[in-house]
């Protein structure tokens, strides 16, 4: 109000121009840049320091002081409170007066929706080939072919159901701690996030109404023939997609004209469909085709780590952005994608870097990971904006006195994410916060201090014992991985060797 008031006192006196210049660079966008969410400043004293959590009071609901990104705001030194439900009550600068809440306190901190996750093959997303695979091609059918060793990575789902059980819940582990509360490409497992293609509580879609995604919605699964044409009426009106429910595609995986005809094919599938389509990867979008998307508000969901390291291509994200299509992101799986959610989002600023088309902001990327994700699938309103009514699955991230949301998430690895949260109650959190707050059941402590940390580890009711899942050994990707970021050389178009 002070600084409102110089500016207008300054302007009516005609004051010279540099006094004027100065006083008018936003003073909040010094304290902390958006990287395009609008700055509300409530309380500056928290940022600039590393995040330090106090808890205190007790009672049913939850007031959460922190740094918080809610809506297209971040809120410097905010709060958040959530009712007894597990939904979010109130968002923004006042501090309410409840006494019955437990109130969490964590200057330093950022508060973000949980992330969405929205591509991910639960039960193949286990291993890693050494160095990724050497060749480039041009449609998924191309590697889809070949064996393992030509291709350069193993692509299949253990075929015991007790291990395929176990890679699937320890790869879901992998993403709660690294702060994803919703995937979508679980198959059948929910042990810690929610799974989008179920419906049933606790840890379903908030919506009831899951997902129906298809790896291969013109059946060329078994087939692996490419498409020589766009397709018929006929063959748009054999995909089988549930008017009833939001629908996730592959479509247009590759680079050649094949790949082109899917996304017309797919198109012209889904039009006149009312409930959320949206399309997995869309590498072959052509500039023809974006205004089309916009105009049926078919969203897109990229992966560009494995779109980069399989055809050196990804999405075409800004002239998608700017024709407001909707825009998710994924993991893919771990054979040639991210091992996190928040990985993925570097590989994607990564690539931006280098667009000739403009470049994504911190917010725009944050919005893939959290708000686009769940437009993309009918879940707005639900998660994904922090906003009153919305259900609370946040995570909380520890800021280290950065003053730039594309630093945070620039560096933030399992030792930032200090909690994650699912309808309120905590599904990882320091081994001290046990019992302090609502958390989900099955809570264990993972023996191993990953990244140094003692943390509680919870799930869904009647889930394996966190002891048991991590007591496999085999099948399954170092989690010590997770405590850095992973390098983003690879997150950049290049020409097939
Ligand atoms: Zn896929």
């Amino acid at each position: 109000m002070k600084t409102r008031f110089l500016v207008a006192a300054v302007v009516a006196l005609g004051g010279c121009a540099p006094l004027t210049r100065h006083v008018v660079r936003a003073p909040d966008q010094r304290l902390f840049d958006g990287g395009g969410y609008r700055i509300e400043r409530c309380d500056a004293s928290y940022v600039g320091v590393f995040a330090d959590c106090t808890l205190s009071g007790s009672g049913p609901r939850q007031v959460l002081r922190a740094n918080l990104i809610s809506g297209d705001r971040l809120y410097l030194g905010g709060s958040l409170t959530i009712g007894p439900d597990g939904r979010i009550e109130a968002a923004g600068c006042a501090v309410p007066d409840i006494a019955d809440a437990v109130v969490l306190d964590c200057p330093g901190a950022l508060v973000s929706a949980g992330f969405i996750n929205l591509h991910e093959h639960i039960d193949y997303s286990y291993q890693q080939p050494a160095q990724p695979p050497v060749h480039r091609w041009k449609h998924r059918n191309e590697w889809r072919r070949l064996h393992a060793a030509e291709r350069g990575f193993e692509g299949d789902a253990p075929a015991d159901a007790g291990v395929r059980a176990d890679v699937s819940e320890r790869a879901m582990l992998r993403h709660a701690l690294s702060g994803t509360t919703s995937l979508s490409g679980a198959k059948e497992f929910r042990a810690f996030v929610r799974n989008l293609g179920l419906a049933e509580a606790p840890l379903g879609t908030p919506a009831g109404l899951p997902i129906a995604d298809s790896t291969f919605p013109l059946d060329d699964g078994a087939s692996m023939e490419k498409l020589a044409a766009s397709c018929t009426a006929a063959e748009a009106g054999a995909v089988h997609a549930d008017p009833e429910r939001p629908f996730l595609a592959h479509v247009g995986e590759g680079t050649d004209a094949s790949a082109r005809y899917e996304v017309d094919c797919l198109l012209r599938a889904v039009a006149g469909k009312s409930t959320p389509n949206a399309f997995i990867h869309g590498v072959a979008i052509s500039s023809r085709q974006i205004p089309q998307l916009a105009r049926q508000d078919v969203a897109v969901v990229l992966s560009p780590r494995s779109n980069f390291r399989l055809y050196a291509a990804t999405a075409p994200v800004i002239e998608l952005k700017n024709a407001g299509v909707t825009l998710g992101l994924g993991t893919d799986w771990a054979p040639s994608g991210s091992l996190t959610l928040l990985d993925e989002a570097r590989c994607l600023s990564r690539y931006s870097r280098d667009s000739l088309h403009g470049r994504l902001g911190a917010a725009d990327v944050h919005r893939m990971m959290t708000a686009g994700g769940a437009r993309a699938v009918g879940l707005q309103g639900q998660v994904g904006a922090l906003a009153p009514a919305e259900w609370a699955d946040l995570v909380l991230l520890d800021t280290e006195g950065r003053r730039s949301l594309a630093e945070v998430l620039e560096r933030s690895a399992l030792p930032q994410i200090i909690a994650v949260a699912i309808g309120g109650r905590l599904a990882s959190a320091p081994s001290s916060w046990a019992g302090r707050l609502p958390q989900l059941e099955n809570c264990g402590v993972d023996p191993r201090r990953l990244c140094g940390t003692e943390r509680l580890v919870c799930g869904v009711d009647g889930g394996r014992s966190l002891t048991a899942l991590l007591q496999q050994a085999a099948y399954t990707i170092d989690d010590t991985r997770l405590c850095h970021p992973q390098p983003t050389d690879d997150c950049v178009a290049r020409r097939s060797p």
